[in-house]
């Protein structure tokens, strides 16, 4: 962990601030860093004892550290985070990820073009919907019968966390990659944590309420009160639709919109190989393996990347929120057995599990990352709208292009931030553009992770 550890004390003179930011992921220390250089007073407070939300990277104890959140550099080639990791000297690993070859492995060059054809023909049908005010659910582009509707689901559930009747085809489609993937060697929990070292934050500090009926918000605190000018609040959306937060005077509107949004489900689990399982796997390293190509319920298997001896199992949806529920022996045998249809049953004895994580159960989180409900894609901009030009939101829910992501979490709180100082310091000389304005554009077909 980074960052040193200061617990709010709550006298007279240290629970003022200009700004109040709630939540210190990457949204909160994204927006932290935007005001502290405009010169605001401004503290984050954070429930957790440690930076970065749901961006996390863990030692492994085996001389790598892996993420249980956010990996993925998406989108690397506009991602602010990019250029973070570049000056904070994190090594980035541009290898190209393999997901859209996960059929040839199976069934050779002609059925990947098959797929790749009707994956096309998926995405163009939900980029379509983003023109119709008739926001449907995500299967109901699906190819009625269509061959690769489980694999297509599958992905559903990796990218969104939710199955596809579950999704808005509007939101779904407005998603903007670029395509371009890349990897923080050290880990990418491990980078905005860094980037984030130094800024006043009051750690293991809940937030329970926030009152914004007098002329300052206080933000109530289970370890005391702290007052603000202006307050911008990062929490994930499920935190806000189970009202575990609350809004004096209510803001009904607000839970709403978080409610349309709720977290997928997500996690991983990281697979040791003994040595004689690393060997047996060294022909696939890197590659992204799906076990199998007909369910829906299935994990994406990601082999010895950057060549450690590991298995990182990715599981999306109801099936992910069973497997956390179940334990980490349940999970860990769900992909053993998917390993071994794969490679064969001796693959099994040259597997440990070595972590996992249960972002569904995480109190703090209460899911992975947010989709929009068939019927929500206007959600996001209801959930980023301020209030009173003086409590702002941010978070990946608020991002239209970029949700779901630590970079699209990263332009929401630059966003917020700005507007932040435009309410505070209108006479201020012109702050640096945030990375983010430009991206909030609408733009369709969803990554495929
Ligand atoms: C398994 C998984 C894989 C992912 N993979 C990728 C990827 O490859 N690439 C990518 O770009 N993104 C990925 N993501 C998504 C990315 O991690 C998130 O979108 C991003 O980190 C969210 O940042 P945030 O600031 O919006 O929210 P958070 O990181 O959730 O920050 C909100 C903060 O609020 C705090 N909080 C909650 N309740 C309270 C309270 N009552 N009081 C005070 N503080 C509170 C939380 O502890 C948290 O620190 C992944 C996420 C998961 C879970």
């Amino acid at each position: 962990m980074t960052g040193a550890v200061s617990k709010v004390t709550m006298t007279e003179s240290d629970d003022e601030f200009d700004v109040v930011i709630i939540g210190a992921g990457a949204a909160g220390i994204a927006a932290a860093k935007y005001l502290v250089a405009a010169r605001l007073s401004v503290k984050l407070v954070e429930a957790r004892d440690r930076l970065g939300g749901r961006a996390h990277t863990v030692p492994t104890g085996f001389g790598f550290a892996v993420d249980l959140g956010c990996e993925w550099l998406h989108s690397a080639d506009i991602n602010p985070w990019t250029g973070i990791a570049r000056k904070l000297g994190f090594a980035i690993d541009d290898t190209p990820p393999d997901w859209g070859r996960r059929v040839a492995w199976f069934e050779g060059d002609a059925a990947q073009r098959k797929w790749q054809a009707a994956m096309e023909a998926f995405y163009a049908r939900l980029e379509r919907a983003t023109e119709s005010d008739d926001d449907r659910p995500a299967s109901s582009a699906l190819e009625p019968g269509g061959k690769w509707n489980a694999l297509l689901g599958a992905i559903s559930n990796w990218a969104n966390g939710a199955e596809l009747d579950k999704v808005s085809t509007v939101d779904y489609g407005r998603y903007e990659p670029t395509y371009v993937n890349w990897r923080v060697i050290e880990g990418y929990g491990a980078l905005i944590a860094r980037y984030g070292d130094g800024l006043p934050v009051a750690f293991g500090t809940r937030v329970e309420r926030i009152d914004h009926s007098g002329a300052r918000i206080r933000v109530v605190t289970d370890r005391g009160t702290l007052t603000a000018r202006a307050a911008i609040v990062t929490l994930p959306t499920t935190i806000l639709a189970e009202d575990r937060v609350k809004f004096a005077p209510a803001l009904p509107d607000k839970v709403a919109a978080a409610a349309g949004l709720p977290l997928g489900v997500v996690n991983k689990l990281f697979l040791r190989l003994d040595d004689v399982g690393a060997r047996e796997l060294a022909r696939e390293s890197d590659r992204h393996l799906v076990g199998a190509l007909d369910r829906v319920e299935t994990g994406s298997y990601q082999i010895q990347p950057h060549g450690w001896p590991v298995v990182a199992g990715f599981f999306g949806g109801a099936l992910s929120a069973a497997l956390e529920r179940d334990g980490l022996a349940a999970m860990t045998a769900f992909a053993a057995d998917e390993l071994a249809s794969l490679f064969g049953t001796s693959i099994k004895q040259h597997l440990s599990p070595i972590a996992a994580s249960t972002w569904g159960l995480d109190g703090f989180a209460r899911g992975s990352y947010s989709m929009a409900l068939p019927g929500h894609a206007g959600d996001r901009a209801k959930l980023s709208a301020p209030v009173d030009n003086r409590l702002f939101f941010a978070g990946e829910a608020c991002s239209v292009a970029h949700f779901g992501t630590a970079h699209g979490a990263y332009m929401s709180g630059e966003v917020a931030a700005a507007a932040v100082v435009k309410a505070l310091k209108p006479e201020a000389a012109e702050q640096p553009a945030p990375a983010a304005a430009a991206s909030h554009d609408a733009q369709p077909i969803p990554a495929d992770t």
